[in-house]
C-alpha cells in the first residue's frame, strides 16, 4: 500500500530540482500527479513525467505561470478533470534575485514577489476552492531557510519566503476544521540545476552555515514534503520544517565578503 494510492495532487516548479524529485516521490507512494511549470519548460516537465511513467506511476504536465489567477485556476480545474479529485498539492515554483538590499530594481522586487509570495497564495486560492467543497486535503508551501533567517544578498528573496511562513500560519489555522492541513518546509542549500549553474565561490558561501557541511539533495526535501502530505502528519499544521543540514540551528558565522564596501 502506497501512502497516496487512489489520490492525486499537484507539484508547482515540478520540472526539474526540489519540485521533479517531489513529483516522483508522491507517484512512487501511489499518486497521481500534475507537473506544473512554465510552458517555456515544457521539455524538462515532460521529463518528469517521463520518470514517473517509467516507474510506472501516473502523471501528466501542465503549463502554469503561478503569478496569474486565471492559469491557476485553470490548473486545479484541469487536475480535477484528469484524475477526478485533488487531494495533495506542493506549491514550490520559485525563483531568485541576487543583490544587496539597495541595490535591487523594482521590477526584479516585484516580478520576485509575484512569483514567490503571490503565486503561492494563488495556488492555495484555487486548491482550497476545490478542497473546501470536497472533504479536506494536505498543502505544503516550499518556503526556505531564509524564510526563517536573513541571507546577505537576497533581501527580496528573503523577505517573500518570511511571508510564506506567515501565509501558512494564517490560512492552516483558518481551514483547520475543514480537514485541510497547510504546512511549509524550508529548505536549507539543495544541489538543484540552480545551485549547479551558481559560481562556485557563490555555492561554498550558501553551504557555509550548514553544519553537515553538504548539500541536501531534492530527494531528501521530497522525502519531507511527502511525509508532511500524508496521513503520518495527520496532527500537524501551520508548521515550517527545516531540512537543512543543522543550518538554521546554528548562528551563521560572518563573512565580510557579504557586505557592501561601499
Ligand atoms: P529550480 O529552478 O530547479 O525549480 C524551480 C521551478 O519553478 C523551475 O522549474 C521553474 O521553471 C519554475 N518556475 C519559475 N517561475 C515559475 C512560474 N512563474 N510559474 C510556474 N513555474 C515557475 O529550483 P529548486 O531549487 O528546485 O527550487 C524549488 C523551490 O525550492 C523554490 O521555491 C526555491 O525557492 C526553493 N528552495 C530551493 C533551495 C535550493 O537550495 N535549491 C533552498 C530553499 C528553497
Amino acid at each position: 500500500m502506497g501512502w497516496f494510492d487512489g489520490k492525486a495532487g499537484l507539484v508547482t516548479g515540478a520540472a526539474g530540482g526540489i519540485g521533479r524529485a517531489s513529483a516522483v516521490a508522491y507517484a512512487a507512494e501511489g499518486g497521481s500527479v500534475i507537473v506544473a511549470d512554465l510552458e517555456s519548460s515544457r521539455a524538462k516537465g515532460e521529463e518528469t513525467v517521463a520518470m514517473i511513467h517509467a516507474a510506472g506511476g501516473n502523471a501528466a504536465f501542465i503549463p502554469v505561470d503561478v503569478s496569474d489567477d486565471a492559469q491557476v485556476e485553470a490548473l486545479v480545474d484541469a487536475t480535477v478533470r484528469e484524475f477526478g479529485r485533488l487531494d495533495f498539492a506542493l506549491n514550490n515554483a520559485g525563483i531568485v534575485e541576487m543583490g544587496f538590499t539597495a541595490d535591487i530594481s523594482e521590477q526584479a522586487w516585484d516580478r520576485l514577489f509575484e512569483v514567490n509570495i503571490k503565486g503561492v497564495w494563488l495556488c492555495l486560492k484555487h486548491e482550497l476552492r476545490y478542497m473546501r467543497a470536497h472533504g479536506g486535503g494536505s498543502i505544503v508551501n516550499t518556503a526556505s531557510e531564509s524564510g526563517l533567517v536573513g541571507t546577505p544578498l537576497a533581501s527580496p528573496y528573503v523577505s517573500a519566503k518570511h511571508a510564506v511562513v506567515g501565509l501558512t500560519k494564517t490560512a492552516a489555522g483558518e481551514y483547520a476544521n475543514m480537514g485541510i492541513r497547510i504546512n511549509a518546509i524550508a529548505p536549507g542549500s539543495v544541489w538543484t540545476p540552480l545551485m549547479a549553474s551558481a559560481p562556485a565561490e557563490a555555492q561554498e558561501m550558501l553551504m557555509a552555515p550548514q553544519p553537515m557541511h553538504r548539500f541536501g539533495t531534492p530527494e531528501e526535501i521530497a522525502n519531507a514534503v511527502i511525509w508532511l502530505s500524508s496521513h503520518k502528519a495527520s496532527f500537524i499544521t501551520g508548521i515550517t520544517l527545516p531540512i537543512d543540514g543543522g543550518a538554521t540551528a546554528s548562528a551563521q558565522s560572518f563573512d565580510p565578503n557579504l557586505s557592501p564596501t561601499a
